[in-house]
């Protein structure tokens, strides 16, 4: 499987190049980097002070930014932006249907709780929303074991208590659709 990534506005290629590999350990899969592109001013509320993710996804569309030539290839979008969605005060990440998924990791970050610099904990917890959100991408919904990445964990320590891997149930699933992370 190969996903590209688009990295969006200012992010350290540090933790860009650490999630990368960590997606390729996790996912048996071969990650492409793409251009850094800037976020757009149309997808950010000045009153939430967030940007809103379907109108990032909008403008990575809109503008051609990606080209969904192979919808087969998951195209993951990281920023470091808090994002949100409808009506939800924030979300970790979104899946489009259409070939794009999104993560942000501002909420992911040990310092927005007032914690200390964590690297690899931050990219634990970025690796497992990616891994959450290209699983949506490859026809997972929700899974009740608590510890696969595909359940749902709406708050940080949710996301803390799932592993960064596929359930046995996910992982035939995917198998079925001739998906073999392994
Ligand atoms: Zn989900
Ligand atoms: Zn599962």
């Amino acid at each position: 499987m190969l996903i590209r990534i688009v990295p969006l506005g200012e992010i350290e290629d540090s933790l860009l190049t650490a999630i990368k590999e960590a997606l390729e350990e996790t996912l048996n899969a071969r990650c492409k980097l793409l251009e850094k592109t800037p976020l757009p001013d149309s997808a950010f509320n000045r009153w939430r002070r967030q940007f809103d993710a379907e109108k990032i996804l909008d403008f990575l569309y809109d503008t051609g930014k990606i080209k969904f030539i192979d919808k087969s290839i998951p195209t993951l979008a990281i920023t470091k932006e808090d994002i949100y969605y409808n009506g939800l005060n924030f979300v970790f990440g979104l899946e489009d249907p259409a070939g794009c998924c999104i993560i942000s990791i501002a909420r992911l970050d040990p310092r927005f709780y007032g914690e200390p610099k964590g690297f690899s904990v931050l990219i634990e917890r970025a690796v497992k929303e990616a891994v959450h959100e290209i699983g949506h991408f490859l026809g997972l919904d929700h899974c009740p074991d608590r510890f696969c990445v595909m359940s749902f964990s709406p708050s940080v320590d949710d996301v803390d208590r799932k592993s960064r891997d596929f359930c046995k149930n996910c992982k035939v699933k995917l198998a079925t659709k001739g998906i073999n992370i392994e």
